[in-house]
């Protein structure tokens, strides 16, 4: 498995920020996520130093230089799921690889994508999840649906399998985005990829049916929600980050509940500008080198005792 010091999820203001701070103190980083939206034509024109206006590309592209510069890798892979391990590093799976980390970042951004199910708030916590690890086992050998339409909702799915071999996943009306690979897993595995609509969730006291908009239904008494990819929030039910709404609560120097997860930008939701989150990106990455100078005078002590 590879390993690095610290690894970044997302390659925003935010995440690139911290990965300047963190290559250029000489730890192995690693910056995984694709471009932020940010980074197209739009013109930005309240960003500290640019008298001139800069598009969101033209300044994504500069802290890309300029991280790499300091030796920070980026790579354009998503990141579908992260643990923590039994010697307190961080794990995270790719579509591609895993990566184990002594301290994570998390500058994600926000994820604004909903599912479009009327009532799926009734059933928040009667039903309805955001994490196959926190509420997987409470499904054991029952029907349950995951919505999504990519690899993170297809290994949703397949973990699931632990649980309970009723599983099924529903794009939600979109066109399946899932690779090759997964859906060769998927198929192995007889999970069906549905794609209708889910337009309401049934029950009585908790989850039994999902209503398309056909006016059909199956049963149904787990539905876990993976939209797009795995978003902030997902990756706080996963590592019991506490959250603020939709948000990642963190302290002044960007510390979550968790040591060695530290979370900044838009997904820690104080002002959704470039500017604080290249300042929180600055704050996490000299917290996280700190963590990760800790972890290693504490291995070194415990190897002279
Ligand atoms: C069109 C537009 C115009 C804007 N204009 C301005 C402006 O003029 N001035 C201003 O100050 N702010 C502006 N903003 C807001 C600003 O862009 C955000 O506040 C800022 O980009 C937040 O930075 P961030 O690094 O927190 O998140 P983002 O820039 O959103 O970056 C998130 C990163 O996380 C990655 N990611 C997410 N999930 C995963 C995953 N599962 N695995 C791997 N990677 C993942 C994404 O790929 C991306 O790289 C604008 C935003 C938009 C969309």
């Amino acid at each position: 498995m590879e390993k690095v010091d610290i690894l970044i999820i997302g390659q925003g203001p935010a995440g690139l920020s911290s990965a300047i701070y963190t290559a250029r103190a000489g730890m192995i980083t690693l910056i995984l996520g694709c471009a932020p939206k940010v980074a197209g034509d739009y013109e930005i024109d309240n960003y500290f130093g640019f008298t001139e206006t800069i598009t969101g590309k033209d300044l994504i592209d500069r802290g890309r230089a300029q991280a790499a510069k300091f030796g920070a890798e980026m790579r354009c892979d998503r990141v579908l799921a992260i643990h923590q391990n039994e010697i307190g590093a961080f794990v995270a799976k790719t579509e591609d690889v895993e990566i184990e980390a002594t301290s994570l970042i998390l500058a994600t951004g926000v994820s604004r994508i909903r599912p479009g199910i009327s009532n799926l708030g009734d059933f928040e916590g009667k039903g309805v999840s955001y994490c196959v690890s926190c509420d997987g086992f409470f499904m054991r050998g029952k029907p349950v649906v995951v919505v999504g339409e990519g690899n993170f909702a297809a290994n949703q799915a397949l973990e699931l399998l632990q649980y309970t071999p009723d599983v099924k996943v529903c794009s939600q009306g979109k066109e399946p985005s899932i690779s090759e690979e997964f859906r060769y897993r998927l198929e192995e595995n007889h999970i069906p990829v549905l794609k209708d609509k889910i337009s309401s969730l049934a029950g009585e006291k908790g989850l039994e049916r999902v209503v398309f908009e056909s006016g059909e239904s199956i049963n149904a008494q787990g539905l876990f929600v993976a939209i797009g990819q795995a978003s902030s929030n997902d990756f706080a039910y996963s590592l019991g980050l506490i959250r603020n709404g939709q948000f990642i609560e963190t302290d002044r120097e960007q510390r979550t509940n968790v040591a060695g997860v530290f979370a900044a930008g838009d997904c820690v939701g104080r002002f959704l500008q470039i500017s604080v989150a290249v300042g929180e990106g600055a704050l996490a990455g000299r917290a996280a080198i700190n963590h990760v100078k800790d972890r290693r005078r504490a291995l070194l002590d415990k190897g002279t005792a």
